[in-house]
């Protein structure tokens, strides 16, 4: 019989090194991966021991299938419940609707030779196709805190059968007050499972919960935890607060920006520049808490695919989108959190490819400036944008925008309920790319 491997790049010798069963090493090979990134290499067997872990690892190391494919090893290779149905054997938690999305089609991609069921659960969407999902064989199920609960509590979903429990992004969750709901969640798990805790910083209170959560854990940190400040080269514009929006348009269109992710301290502030850029005929959607679902997916393969140029985005509405080799990042205020800034200049640069990250900074927000440098050990170069020239009633105008509350637009619902949206009603769709889907079913058994 011809090795499994014999069609492969011979680079999936790496792979398969690593212990990984055959059809997850064609998914490999059909994704165009190479070789293991670090985090991999040291998480997959790790997974497949059986054994907890505890990983320091961003988005853009590879983390997303260091825990997915050994997983779906694990779960391939282990007997079926005999009623499976709304009972899944692997939770993966995970703080972002977008990050649930994108987790539940990487587990989607890794497993597609292999006879897992996957499905996805998040708020912001009707509940009802997830419940009918939910009757069918679940294997892998990717989920949000707030809508896990729900169903939990319409009694949807059965968490006693989990036999893995993944907590990806675990520093987002606390930043973004979930630990009530993670423990609620805990306790409705069997005791006796394997767990993995993914996070991008390791503060105290991701020791403390990774102390009472995980036992006797391998520990994996790649890449020191502040890479892409070396990676991005970064500048910093000192103007006030109200010229910031002229001068970025300035440079938008001066510098001939294509893709560019600009971040705002607000959701406010999102539309505000949105709507300020868009009527100087730069096409740009603010994407953060308050918008559907459908609104945000629709904005992301809008920026994906080129055909929009600026996206404004708040840090929550930001983490987690998978969007590679991004040129150019724009902080157009600075985070309360200097880790922030990292995260969010992380954002291009990636994968060794040359990024570009500018900050406006007003005189305000110079100790914050201070506290990123200290953080980073390094100093920030001051540009100067020259030849741009602010209007004279840019404060005027400015004030006059920020007095003006529109009503809500397409796609945003009036109030926010912070880190758990509640369902808006389904929307048609404006753009032609189909919204993520809220709840889908892969493989299955005698596909
Ligand atoms: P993540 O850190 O999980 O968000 O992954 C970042 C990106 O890296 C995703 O677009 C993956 O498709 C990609 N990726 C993951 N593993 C590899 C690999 N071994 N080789 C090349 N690309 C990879």
């Amino acid at each position: 019989m011809p090795s499994p491997l014999s069609h492969m790049n011979d680079t999936l010798a790496d792979f398969a090194s690593l212990g990984l069963a055959a059809p997850l090493l064609t998914a490999i090979d059909d994704a165009g991966y190479h070789r293991p990134t670090p985090i991999q290499a040291q998480a997959i067997p790790q997974v497949l021991n059986g054994g907890d872990l505890l990983a320091a690892a961003q988005t853009g190391t590879g983390k997303t299938a260091a825990f997915t494919l050994p997983i779906l090893h694990l779960l391939a290779g282990r007997p079926l419940h005999p009623h499976p149905s709304g009972r899944p054997r692997c939770l993966i938690l995970t703080p972002t609707r977008e990050l649930a999305a994108q987790v539940a089609e990487s587990v989607e991609t890794y497993g597609k030779h292999l006879p897992i069921n996957s499905i996805v659960i998040f708020g912001g969407v009707n509940i009802n196709p997830q419940i009918a999902a939910l009757k069918k064989r679940v294997d892998i199920l990717v989920a949000t805190p707030g809508r896990l609960l729900d169903h939990v509590q319409q009694r949807t979903l059965d968490l006693s059968g989990i036999e893995i429990l993944v907590l990806d992004e675990a520093d987002r969750m606390l930043d973004m007050g979930f630990i009530r709901d993670i423990r609620k969640i805990l306790a409705l798990l069997p005791a006796k499972r394997q767990n993995l805790l993914f996070s991008a910083t390791f503060s105290d209170d991701i020791r403390a919960l990774a102390t009472g959560l995980l036992h006797r854990p391998a520990t994996i940190e790649v890449a020191p935890r502040n890479t892409a400040a070396d990676l991005v080269e970064q500048s910093v514009y000192l103007i006030g607060q109200k010229q910031k929006r002229e001068l970025l348009a300035w440079l938008i269109q001066e510098r001939q920006w294509f893709q560019v992710l600009v971040f705002t301290r607000t959701k406010h502030g999102a539309n505000k520049l949105a709507e300020y850029l868009s009527r100087h005929d730069i096409e740009a959607v603010a994407i953060h808490g308050n918008k559907s679902q459908a609104a945000r997916t629709r904005a992301l393969a809008g920026f994906k695919d080129g055909s929009l140029p600026v996206l404004v985005a708040t840090d929550i509405a930001a983490r987690g989108l998978d969007i590679e080799q991004l040129p150019q990042v724009v902080n157009f205020e600075l985070p309360d959190v200097p880790e922030d800034y990292v995260h969010r200049i992380g954002r291009t640069g990636r994968a060794g490819a040359a990024g570009n990250a500018i900050s406006l900074v007003d005189t305000e927000e110079l100790k914050l400036l201070t506290a990123i440098e200290r953080l980073m050990r390094k100093k920030i170069e001051r540009a100067s944008a020259e030849g741009f020239t602010p209007s004279v009633h840019a404060e005027q105008a400015y004030e006059q925008d920020l007095r003006r509350a529109p009503p809500p637009r397409h796609g945003e619902r009036r109030s926010s309920n912070g880190p758990k949206p509640r369902p808006a009603p389904p929307r048609p769709a404006v753009r032609s790319t189909p919204p993520a889907r809220p709840a889908r079913s892969s493989g299955g058994r005698g596909r």
